[in-house]
């Protein structure tokens, strides 16, 4: 297409550059011809460079018949009409007035090219964070409640996908109800930052299929848009972790003070109680067995008898020595252990069953110790079970060979929700007679030993109590002088 121009302003140099340096698909612009009266007009410079012919008189254009188009850029109607009116016929025009149109149309859908890019950039920079950065379960929530994106992590928890999640709402998804969260263990604190337009954090405690407490530490800020809040981040994170180390740290200095008070009571009591009974026995002895008040001291010399086993379980419980180790193998231990308790079991027609992995190694363990903390278990397991029941013991290699597995396992009342983290605080019974000592020295003997006691229960059905053990082979007796002093 042959172009000439007419008015070499600046606009003439920029329409210049573009023809020759933009790839045209269906024309091929070539300006043959440029007209301006001042020669030193910017375009007409570039025009004598580029050996295009100039003019100074737009009316040596009017004749010419090898041109496709006049483009006018003076502004100037009288020009433009004049050239309109006087063109050849094959020739087209066109204004600086539809010049200015075109370039703001341009100007206008570059912009737009411009901020819908600039829009894709930061979307993909959004979802790479909350699906890649960010290590937390994020969803970002309508105001009603609705979920308007998610990331991976919490996709990946709930094992569905977001096509499935978005459009729902937060509560349906991750609590399956159908209005929102409210309670002691779910507030809600999407509607605080709707409310207030402020952040927001709470703990959400849910139970896993084992029945252990997770707990979500759950913050929500608003989404403001031009004043007004549309929605919120929710972002959760499993603090579970940190809460039961926080958890574990207490209970160990509650069981050291529990300890150092236990050993003082406890020796305190043991002498008057020796007093109480020689005392008692003497009397009787100088009574007739009919007479009335030799039942009498008989009471009170199994009661004190009582009160001895259990200041005896206390002095245990609080001086619990260091474990001396020595290389034994578990599965003897346990073995030894079921018979030490089977006159117990036997008295209630309980079957005691092991299974016990043919390849456990030997390992350094306190063997006294341990076979403590496996009589406590087996006997609260036998405590539990109604006459005929079973327990069963087994023993497993963890994969991996550096642990072994020891289940304790009871077909008994089982254990309720509420009180199975408090079985191993020391004095916590249920028993008539119990002393609440057995578990929490189980749980200390296994925690010299480096080892884990953990518990899983259904009331009416039974209980597991699971031990892991590592192995630690051949390591030297380095606590044979030691002991642990009052407490743990
Ligand atoms: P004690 O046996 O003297 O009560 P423990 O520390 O041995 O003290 O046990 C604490 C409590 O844990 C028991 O009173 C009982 O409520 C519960 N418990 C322990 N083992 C079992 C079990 N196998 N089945 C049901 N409850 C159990
Ligand atoms: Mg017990």
């Amino acid at each position: 297409m042959k172009i000439a121009i007419v008015g070499c302003g600046d606009r003439s140099v920029r329409l210049m550059k573009i023809f020759d340096q933009y790839a045209f698909q269906e024309i091929h612009p070539l300006v043959v011809a440029v007209v301006d009266i001042a020669p030193d007009a910017p375009g007409v410079q570039i025009a004598l460079q580029k050996g295009i012919p100039v003019f100074a008189d737009y009316q040596e254009l009017l004749p010419r018949t090898d041109i496709d188009l006049i483009i006018e850029l003076t502004g100037k109607d009288d020009i433009f009409n004049d050239l309109l009116r006087r063109k050849s016929k094959s020739v087209r025009i066109i204004s600086s007035q539809t010049v200015k149109l075109f370039w703001e149309l341009a100007y206008a859908s570059r912009l737009q090219e411009q901020t819908s890019r600039e829009l894709n950039e930061t979307r993909a920079k959004c979802k790479m964070i909350m699906d890649e950065l960010i290590q937390e379960e994020v969803m970002i929530i309508d105001q009603d409640y609705t979920i308007a994106d998610i990331n991976k992590h919490l996709l990946n928890k709930l094992g569905l996908k977001k096509e499935e999640v978005i459009g729902r709402r937060c509560f349906e998804i991750t609590h399956h109800r159908d209005t929102p969260c409210s309670g002691e263990n779910h507030p809600c604190p999407l509607i605080e930052t709707l409310q207030s337009a402020m952040p927001s954090q709470t703990t959400h405690i849910h139970l896993d299929r084992h029945n252990r407490q997770i707990y979500y530490s759950i913050s929500t800020y608003p989404i403001i848009e031009r004043g007004d809040v549309t929605g919120a981040i929710e972002i959760a994170r499993d603090i579970t972790r940190e809460i039961n180390v926080q958890k574990t740290l207490m209970q160990q200095e509650k069981m050291a003070s529990i300890g150092r008070l236990s050993a003082g009571v406890a020796h305190e009591i043991n002498n008057p109680l020796t007093t109480i009974l020689t005392s008692a026995m003497l009397v009787q002895e100088e009574l007739r067995q009919d007479d009335p008040n030799y039942e009498e001291l008989q009471i009170i010399a199994n009661e004190t008898l009582r009160c001895r086993k259990i200041v005896s379980s206390l002095l245990d419980f609080a001086r619990q020595h260091k474990p001396h180790k020595k290389m034994v193998n578990l599965n003897e231990i346990i073995t030894e252990s079921v018979l030490l308790t089977h006159k117990q079991a036997a008295f209630k027609d309980i079957t005691v069953q092991s299974r016990l992995a043919p390849q456990v190694p030997d390992q350094m363990l306190d063997k006294g110790q341990i076979e403590q903390a496996l009589i406590n278990l087996i006997l609260n397991a036998v405590e539990a079970t109604p006459e005929g029941g079973t327990v069963s013991i087994s023993t497993d290699l963890m994969p991996g060979g550096d642990a072994i597995h020891v289940a304790v396992a009871d077909t008994g009342s089982g254990i309720e929700k509420d009180y199975l983290d408090k079985i191993f605080e020391p004095f916590f019974t249920t028993k008539e007679s119990g002393t609440g000592l057995g578990l929490s020295i189980t749980h200390g003997i296994l925690e010299q030993h480096g080892g884990t006691i953990s518990v899983e229960s259904t009331v009416g059905q039974g209980t597991c109590f699971n031990i892991h053990l590592p192995i630690a082979k051949g390591q030297a007796d380095d606590t044979k002088h030691t002991r642990s002093g009052g407490g743990r």
